[in-house]
């Protein structure tokens, strides 16, 4: 029987006063341990023994101490042995932390200190924690380093934290949690370790670390006790709770985690959803061979119990190609798309698949939109901007509905051979819009389906059509950006001002993400929670 997993807020303390008003603070927000992380502390306080048995004393949570040297990513750089004393001095107070982080390289180094920690651990109530730590990547002598840090005898608790360079890594630190001799702590750090913390509780990890706050992690990648709780619903995951999350490259700042959870938990759906960052690489290939790499190993673990997957850039192509090579269903009509973003995982009472189905549901979702914008698709004439997933699906959606698309791409090749394949199905109801041969039609419609107006993290956002071109429009165009971000994108702000009707791909996100709810539950979709949680993030 897994225990249960317990939640840490980890705390730099810098201060005293303010490390004991955090603890207060972390135990309003329901963690159930601090860790004291000393290791300025050690360094810059002269009285730091008295200052630290005053933390231990007055600690409104069990705590962890921990003064973790510069080597093993801490911020300690004084002799090891004022270190050392230091921790012995807290284990022999009068108010003893309930654990004690040691790494195995500390002990291993020196024997006396193996010695002193196996003396002061008999002679108190602490528990020790031995860690191993991997900056760079997972240590390629793992297995042995943990052989060795249980041959030591002293582990009550064993911790190793790497950083996970793949999802598939996530997969071993759990299965470390679940087939442990001693309970273990088991963390990815960085972007792509959030399951392994994340999901504790499904393979009986010992803990997991949040921060008190954003911008108070110490390490990367860890999520705050507000996200733990409230968005992931860490107190209910339980070993089969069924995993879902969005693939793809960037997902860090994807909406989907947020509505998702949001509606599995307004409907009781025993699921937890997450953000799985699967790179992109340089070469067109690259996405494909991540996700052969990545998509198989998470579907056929064991006990992950992965149920669906939002597929999001750039891989909903790459993803169906994966799909054919693998012999997972496809649903009727999204040969014509050639391009997915769903995908569900049916198993059979052992929990083994019976089988992988993908879907798509931006196309439908796109139609909705088009009709928000009061264009009816019959005999209406669009210009798509794209020729990658979402334009594949919006001007499917489009064409099967009787509406007729130019294609412009950046990559002219790119959009030649998809107006080709379209041409084959829908005849002379498509066309490249640079073909010289064929006088383009005024659109209607305009629809966006590049990510210009996303925008990373400290760029300015952009349009991918000039003010000038959008000016010369006739005033009945109506324009739709599949891009959604808060305050609104460049195109839709610009098109707006210039009286032109306009919408954001905010409606089409909320359509599809309750189609691909309701694939994966098999009931309705709480459409209210969902357009508010998504107006609340994005509106
Ligand atoms: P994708 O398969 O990677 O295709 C991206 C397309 O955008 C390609 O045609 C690419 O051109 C073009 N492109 C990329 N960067 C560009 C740039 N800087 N300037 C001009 N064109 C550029 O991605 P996708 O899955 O189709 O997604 C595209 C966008 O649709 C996403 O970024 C997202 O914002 C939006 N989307 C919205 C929703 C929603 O629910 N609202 C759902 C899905 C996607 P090349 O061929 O030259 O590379």
């Amino acid at each position: 029987m897994p225990r249960r997993s317990l939640i840490c807020v980890p705390l730099q303390v810098e201060s005293v006063d303010a490390a004991l008003l955090d603890a207060d603070a972390a135990r309003a927000s329901g963690a159930d341990l601090v860790e004291f992380r000393i290791d300025t502390l050690a360094e810059s306080t002269p009285d730091s023994r008295q200052q630290t048995i005053r933390l231990l004393r007055d600690t409104p949570l069990p705590c962890i101490l921990t003064c973790r040297p510069d080597s093993e990513g801490g911020a300690y750089t004084g002799p090891e042995e004022d270190r050392l004393t230091l921790l012995h001095t807290a284990l022999a107070s009068d108010h003893p932390p309930a654990f004690v982080d040691v790494e195995l390289a500390a002990l291993e180094r020196d024997p006396d200190v193996l010695q002193a920690f196996r003396a002061a651990k008999s002679a108190s109530t602490t528990r020790v924690i031995v860690s191993i730590h991997d900056f760079r990547g997972r240590p390629a002598d793992l297995s042995r380093r943990l052989v060795r840090l249980e041959s030591l005898d002293l582990a009550d608790v064993r911790k190793i934290a790497f950083v996970a360079r793949s999802l598939r890594d996530n997969l071993e630190l759990l299965d470390l949690c679940r087939h442990a001799p001693t309970p273990t702590i088991a963390l990815g750090m960085g972007g792509h370790g959030l399951p392994s913390r994340v999901l504790a509780p499904k393979c009986g990890g010992f803990l997991t670390f949040a921060a008190l706050r954003a911008g108070a992690a110490t390490a990367p990648g860890q999520p705050t006790i507000h996200d733990l709780l409230a968005t992931y619903r860490f107190r209910e995951i339980h070993p089969e709770t069924r995993v879902y999350g969005i693939v793809g490259d960037p997902v860090e700042h994807s909406l989907s985690p947020a509505v998702h959870n949001a509606a599995f938990e307004a409907s009781g759906h025993d699921g937890v959803y997450l953000p799985m960052p699967v790179a992109a690489g340089d070469c067109p290939d690259d996405a494909f061979l991540a996700l052969k790499a990545t998509l198989p190993a998470l579907i056929e673990h064991p006990s992950l119990c992965l149920h669906g997957l939002s597929i999001t850039i750039p891989h909903k192509e790459p993803v169906v190609r994966l799909a054919r090579e693998l012999g997972w269903t496809l649903q009727p009509g999204l040969d014509q798309i050639g391009a997915a973003n769903t995908l569900t995982v049916e198993r059979d009472a052992t929990g083994t698949v019976a089988r992988v189905t993908l879907a798509n549901t931006d196309a439908d979702a796109s139609v909705r939109c088009v009709h928000d914008l009061s264009v009816e698709p019959v005999g209406s004439t669009a210009l798509i901007l794209g020729a990658g997933g979402v334009a594949r699906a919006v001007a499917v959606a489009l064409l099967r509905n009787g509406g007729r698309i130019g294609l412009s791409n950046r990559s002219e090749s790119r959009a030649r051979q998809l107006a080709e394949e379209l041409r084959a199905i829908f005849g002379d109801r498509v066309w490249l819009e640079t073909d010289p041969d064929r006088l383009a039609p005024a659109p209607d419609l305009i629809v966006n389906c590049t990510p210009v107006g996303m925008a990373r993290e400290g760029e300015p956002p952009t349009s991918p059509l000039s003010d000038e071109w959008l000016a010369a429009l006739p005033k009945g165009t109506a324009v739709f950006d599949t891009v959604y971000r808060r305050g609104g994108t460049p195109l839709v702000r610009k098109a707006r001002s210039l009286g032109l009707r306009a919408q954001d791909g905010l409606n089409m996100f909320v359509y599809q993400a309750a189609a691909q709810f309701e694939l994966w539950t098999k009931r309705s979709a709480p459409m209210p929670l969902l357009w508010q949680v998504a107006r609340e993030l994005c509106g």
